[in-house]
């Protein structure tokens, strides 16, 4: 591997001195990307020119515009054959990625993107592929199955995309990912994401990347946003001290990691308990389930996110004004990896560690790494200067009908702000999906919107509607 980039990278540079279309500099235009972030500053230049690309940057880096562009620029609409291809560890990944593409695709008509991945059945995925799409977006495992049964033809593919690859590693896929590998042609383009660089990446790019230029984005810290503070805590008053954190900093949003799934569990016993607003995420929950949990999450009707790395992992949640490590990791790019979530988008974020004296080792080594002095602080210093309970400003209303009755958001915006009398700034965000509606309104207009919403009509029928436990 050659050409290994170090940060920093002079961000803020404009998309237009790149190759691309005047129809997609216009789009870039109204999706307000007005400069590329780090990431896409240092690996659109390489990808656009053809080469292999091996990408590292943490999760909210931009990097599916950073893979997306290049594909698109190489897409000929014309052509009903799949030509590129994407692959990503989860559902929820492939569902960001493919929505994220379509947004950027809007500058081209019709061309059709193909979302491939589990927990849906075969036999529709496998009539859409009939009918041709030019890109597919997908989890490896089904992927592997369509390839198997012949109904994906990848003779066409140029560009191949490892997302997040080195979360499909961690998820086993190394097998999966080299039999795909092997089945496009060998005269592609493969660009390879991952927020980590384990040895599995190397044995990747070794095995099916051609002279992969790396371009490495380390996290800049100086000037960053996220103020960190540790804690020592003894063993016992951990879960406790989450608490106390919560009611001293009052953040809207929260994301708490535990090391483990039944910490979380105990965790989760412990803020409800206490009157939090608090969900769990877990390997044990239904599909339907956790698309709910982090759906309230994202429009702020629960105030705190409990969750495993492995559940957590690389979604992108926009305003989170706090991470809460409730033990500190032993590896320190995962610490900085969860950190870095919040102080975003160039908002104000708290990053709180718990430790305990055990734990000061790891809190070294991560300083070492940042090369910046942990702030050391007592939970004795902790007051709540405000009594009340925490309560999130939203509440998910959840409406029975979705794309398949055709509901737009657009149509519950209006069903609210019509007849029911509602202003714009009372209502969040408006969620579709397949069977299911869920927006967020300000909690207190919660049980007038549930009753005025039941009793009218959305695209003309009526739903039953009901607000989301929280
Ligand atoms: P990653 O894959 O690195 O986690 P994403 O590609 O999902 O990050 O991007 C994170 C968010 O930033 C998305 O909401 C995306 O629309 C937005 N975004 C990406 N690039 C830009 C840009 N150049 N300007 C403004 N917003 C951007
Ligand atoms: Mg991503």
């Amino acid at each position: 591997m050659n050409d290994t980039l170090q940060s920093p990278v002079p961000a803020g540079r404009s998309f237009n001195d790149l190759p691309l279309s005047p129809a997609m500099q216009a789009n870039l235009l109204q999706l307000e990307y007005l400069n590329m972030t780090p990431i896409q500053a240092a690996s659109l230049p390489i990808a656009l020119a053809g080469h292999d690309l091996i990408a590292q940057a943490k999760t909210g880096s931009g990097k599916t515009a950073a893979f997306a562009l290049p594909l698109l620029t190489r897409l000929n609409p014309r052509r009903f054959a799949v030509q590129a291809m994407v692959l990503c560890p989860t559902r929820e990944l492939a569902d960001q990625v493919t929505q994220e593409i379509r947004r950027l695709a809007r500058a081209e008509d019709n061309i059709k993107i193909l979302s491939l991945v589990g927990g849906s059945t075969m036999r529709p995925q496998m009539a859409s592929l009939e009918h041709g799409a030019h890109i597919v977006v997908g989890t490896p495992g089904r992927i592997m199955d369509h390839l198997v049964r012949g109904s994906l033809d990848l003779t066409a593919l140029n560009t191949l995309v490892l997302d997040e690859a080195d979360r499909m590693l961690d998820m086993g896929f190394f097998d999966d990912m080299a039999y795909i590998a092997d089945h496009c042609p060998l005269d592609r383009q493969t660009l390879l994401f991952s927020a980590t660089y384990p040895e599995g990446i190397k044995r990747l790019a070794r095995q099916f990347m051609r002279n992969p230029q790396e371009v490495k984005l380390k996290e800049l810290h100086e000037g960053s946003k996220i103020r960190q503070r540790f804690y020592e805590v003894k063993h016992d008053e951990r879960l406790q001290a989450v608490a106390t954190l919560l009611k001293h900093y009052r953040p809207i949003s929260t994301l708490a990691f535990c090391n483990t799934k039944q910490q979380c569990r105990d965790l989760l016993g412990i803020l409800r308990g206490q009157g939090f607003h608090a969900l769990t995420l877990n390997g044990d929950l239904e599909q339907r389930e956790r698309d709910q949990v982090l759906i309230q999450f994202a429009n702020r009707s629960i105030s705190v996110l409990v969750a495993t790395d492995v559940a957590a992992r690389g979604l992108d949640i926009a305003q989170l004004e706090a991470v809460i490590n409730v033990d500190v990791t032993p590896d320190p790019e995962i610490h900085i990896h969860r950190i870095g979530r919040t102080g975003r988008a160039d908002e104000d974020g708290w990053a709180f560690s718990l430790c305990s004296p055990s734990d000061k080792r790891r809190v070294a080594t991560i300083a070492q790494m940042m090369g910046s002095d942990p702030e050391w602080h007592t939970l004795g210093s902790l007051q709540s200067n405000d009594d009340s309970p925490l309560i999130p400003p939203m509440v998910t209303l959840q409406i029975l009908g979705g794309r398949r009755e055709k509901i737009r958001p657009g149509d519950v915006l209006g069903a609210l702000t019509g007849e029911a009398g509602f202003t714009r700034e009372q209502i969040g965000k408006i969620t579709v999906t397949d069977q299911t509606t869920y927006v967020a309104v300000v909690r207190n207009i919660a049980a007038d919107a549930v009753r005025k919403l039941s009793a009218g009509k959305i695209k003309g029928k009526t739903l039953k509607v009901r607000a989301l436990r929280d």
